[in-house]
């Protein structure tokens, strides 16, 4: 091939591959195995939003969406957050519809970060933030969460800003680790990022899948962080609709103008008749609150088989992603353990270790229990013997 037309050798993102939750459908579709892998549940979204969709449709809501997303989403979105986070958001100025929480992330970064920049990020991480950051120009700095609990370390998080430090990034409900902030974890960052420039990314996307009676702890619940921060969400996990890709960011409108200088030219708009489904459904039904209780019973149901088995189950205090060490059981890296009990045992399961920059590997499996009960029952069948 032609050197100056090697775009592999002069890749702009050399180190990146296909995304782990591709990789392991993939070969779990391959083997036909129980897909616990890529989170995304296997039951129906409910029946009147798709009716609520289909009727969009047939009412003629077929061309392009307003670029922000249309009034009648933004409003109810913003009527949520006002009723469950106390939050006082503009639905013109401050709400952006975007296709997809990923959208929204890829969007908030590349709007916000500068050559140069540095964005601390949490290890394990979910696997879009970093190839975004280096598509702005900017260097991801990564600090640790810890098993079991996998907490911030706040003196470590203080010592790591300085000032080339442009973004945060959060994420709670934590994929992979389950793991929630908490009121005190709040508290911390005030008081961290008081007089300081730094922005926040607030990747909340399981923010209605918390369990045990705890609340989440959006960072739009308090306006000294709500100012600074892109706060993102995603219909997908809440109304089991994740091939709809619809999600959204919330931002002051400051941020918001320059977060959809972007938007409008990945995107410019989201699927027109699912907005509209969507914003009927929420006006119309208390959806989200029902959540915590039906995704509670599945990880206690999937935790229960376990029980007793060589397995370590970790904590998991929100979404639908259930950690297994696996350390009695077997030595091989987390990533072939994955293989092999995609191809050999029939369950497939995420390397918890590709979400570490460093690669560390701490033989642990990410399991989705968004799953059917005999699906759950039968992969938990599979693997409690081993
Ligand atoms: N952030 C996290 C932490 C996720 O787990 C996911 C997807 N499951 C996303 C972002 C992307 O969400 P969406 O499917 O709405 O693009
Ligand atoms: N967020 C989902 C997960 O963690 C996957 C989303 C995707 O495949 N892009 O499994």
């Amino acid at each position: 091939m032609n050197a100056v037309v090697d775009l592999p050798a002069q890749s702009k993102l050399p180190r990146v591959k296909t995304t782990i939750f591709a990789v392991m459908s993939a070969l779990a579709n391959h083997h036909g195995a129980l897909n616990l892998s890529q989170g995304f549940p296997d039951f129906s979204c409910p029946q009147p939003l798709m009716d609520a969709a289909t009727r969009a449709m047939q009412a003629g809501h077929n061309q392009y969406a307003p670029m922000t997303g249309i009034p009648a989403l933004r409003e109810q979105i913003a009527a949520k957050v006002q009723a469950l986070y106390g939050a006082t958001v503009d639905a013109d100025s401050d709400i952006t519809v975007t296709s997809g929480a990923i959208e929204a992330l890829f969007v908030a970064i590349q709007a916000s970060v500068r050559p140069g920049d540095e964005v601390i990020v949490f290890d394990p991480a979910y696997d879009s933030y970093e190839p975004a950051v280096e598509l702005a120009g900017g260097r991801c700095v990564h600090l640790s969460l810890n098993a079991p609990d996998y907490r911030i370390d706040f003196n470590q998080l203080e010592s790591a800003i300085n000032p080339r430090t442009r973004l945060i990034i959060l994420n709670s409900p934590h994929n992979p680790s389950g793991a929630v902030f908490s009121a005190e974890d709040l508290d911390r960052l005030e008081s961290l990022l008081a007089d300081s420039p730094v922005l926040l990314l607030g990747d909340e996307v399981y923010e209605h899948i918390v369990f045990d009676g705890q609340h989440h702890q959006s960072l739009l619940r308090r306006p000294a962080l709500a100012e600074r921060s892109f706060v993102v969400s995603s219909f997908g996990k809440t109304y089991h609709t994740t091939g709809w890709k619809v999600g959204y960011c919330i931002a002051p409108a400051g941020l918001s103008a320059e977060f959809r200088k972007v938007h409008q030219y990945v995107t410019f708009s989201v699927p027109t008749p699912f907005q509209h489904a969507i914003a009927h459904f929420m006006a119309n039904s208390d959806f989200h609150r029902e959540l915590p209780a039906f995704y509670q019973a599945k990880r206690d149901r999937f935790r229960a088989a376990l029980d007793g088995s060589r397995w370590q189950l970790l904590p998991c205090a929100g979404t639908y992603f259930q950690l297994l060490g696996y350390q009695a059981i077997d030595d091989r890296p987390d990533t072939e353990m994955a293989e092999w009990l995609t191809t050999e045992v029939g369950v497939a399961a995420i390397p918890v270790s590709v979400f570490n920059a460093d690669g560390r590997d701490e033989r642990i499996l990410r399991f989705c229990f968004a799953k059917g009960n005999d699906t759950l029952d039968q992969a938990a069948a599979k693997i409690a013997s081993l």
